[in-house]
């Protein structure tokens, strides 16, 4: 991100994302530039850039500007965020062992358990807000401490600068997947974090039409490492993408303003609602980590899990809701409803949900930006009509 800026609030740097980087033209949008290959001025010359999977403009801009809003180093853009993620776990190697949040992305469970155990890293999944846990489970051969908060989906918080401050200690990385509150409402790396990464395919994105992840790290040697595993690995983000990244992330701020609002309503409604048994939402004061969720950031995400009494209603509800569409993923203006036992955590083996809570019981719920009244008459209307049907079966 240009220096001129980097004082300025959070809002103000994301509006302006790449608007002075074009000397050229003056382009307010920053361009694509669709091009692999960068003509040497001569023999030992470079223009700063070469081959595009190395570095490539349109993306340099956006891999500057997240390291920027998350007060790191340096930024990577991956072409997905599990892109994101095995680029991040191939900085270890075989015998090494990482202790990782057990409420965890189904696909971040999927890429330890069934690929990078094959090359011999091993994980244990722990409650990370626990530092008994994380003591007892700790090995001479761990590495790292991966850590999702909140947790999707049932929004278990973890204490960012108490689980980094023992991770110093210990001489690990502390690895965060900050997706669910990005860093308008979270800066890991300013509790402690040395790494941070996104599914920019959800909020940072906005839109649920662009695949992606970012990457950023603090400290130079651990942002050179990371160059290195970014182009050897090469799951980096195409230009297109890289812009359309950047053309969501500069409305960041009031979408998540709106999320957040819409959420706490929509949460509320629910948990006053007769057939719903429980809400899992961190903006709730009845949510358990409601105080550290508060002190260590600035806002809650747009998501939350909800449980009915009655597994009966699952199917109706998810036939009748109109507005809110059945489909996975989270993060878009759109609102989106999973059913995350058979769709996002269906590579969870079923003791381990069931030990979590993710049972045939719960909904997810990305709240999107429309009318909170529309939304919550749709799913008041859902519920009711799978009522009915309960009832007339
Ligand atoms: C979606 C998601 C991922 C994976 O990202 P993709 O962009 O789908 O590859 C990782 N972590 C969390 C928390 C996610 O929600």
């Amino acid at each position: 991100m240009n220096e001129q800026f980097k004082d300025l609030k959070i809002e103000s740097r994301l509006a302006q994302i790449g608007s002075v980087e074009e000397p050229v033209t003056g382009a307010v949008s920053f361009p694509i530039y669709q091009s692999t290959a960068f003509r040497h001025p001569k023999l030992g010359q470079s223009t700063g850039f070469d081959y595009a999977r190395t570095k490539s403009p349109t993306r340099k801009v956006l891999e500057e500007a997240i390291a920027q809003l998350e007060s790191g180093d340096a930024g990577f853009a991956c072409s997905s965020g599990m892109a994101a993620l095995q680029t991040i776990f191939t900085l270890f190697s075989q015998g090494d062992h990482l202790i990782v949040s057990l409420d965890l992305y189904g696909g971040t469970y999927r890429l330890l358990e069934k690929i990078m155990s094959r090359f011999g890293v091993t994980a244990t999944y722990v409650d990370t807000n626990d530092l008994d846990a994380l003591e007892s489970h700790y090995r001479p051969n761990t590495k790292a401490v991966v850590v999702e908060t909140p947790t999707n989906p049932l929004m278990m918080i973890t204490d960012l600068e108490k689980v980094c401050g023992w991770a110093k200690k210990k001489n690990l990385l502390s690895i965060v997947d900050n997706t669910l509150l990005t860093p308008f409402f979270q800066r890991p790396i300013e509790l402690g974090a040395d790494v941070v990464i996104h599914s920019a395919t959800k909020y940072l994105g906005g839109h649920n039409d662009v695949l992606a992840g970012l990457i950023v790290t603090k400290g130079k040697e651990l942002s050179e490492q990371m160059a290195f595993l970014h182009n050897s690995i090469g799951a980096v983000l195409n230009p297109q993408d890289s812009w359309l990244l950047m053309r969501g992330m500069k409305t960041l701020a009031i979408r998540m303003e709106r999320h957040e609002y819409n959420a706490t309503r929509m949460a509320a409604f629910l948990l006053e609602h007769p057939q719903v048994e429980s809400v899992y939402y961190p903006g709730l004061e009845s949510h358990p980590a409601y105080e550290i969720q508060k002190k260590q950031s600035s806002g809650n995400t747009g998501i939350f899990s909800f449980k009915m009494k009655d597994a009966r209603f699952i199917e109706p509800i998810l036939r009748h809701i109109r507005l809110i569409a059945f489909a996975e993923s989270l993060g878009g203006v759109e609102s989106l409803m999973t059913y995350p036992a058979v769709q996002t955590h269906a590579d969870i083996p079923e003791e381990i949900r069931r030990q979590i809570g993710v049972d045939d019981r719960l909904l997810r719920y990305s709240v999107g930006i429309e009318h909170i009244d529309d939304l919550i008459a749709d799913l008041s209307r859902a519920i009711d009509l799978a009522q009915a049907e309960i009832e007339g079966a």
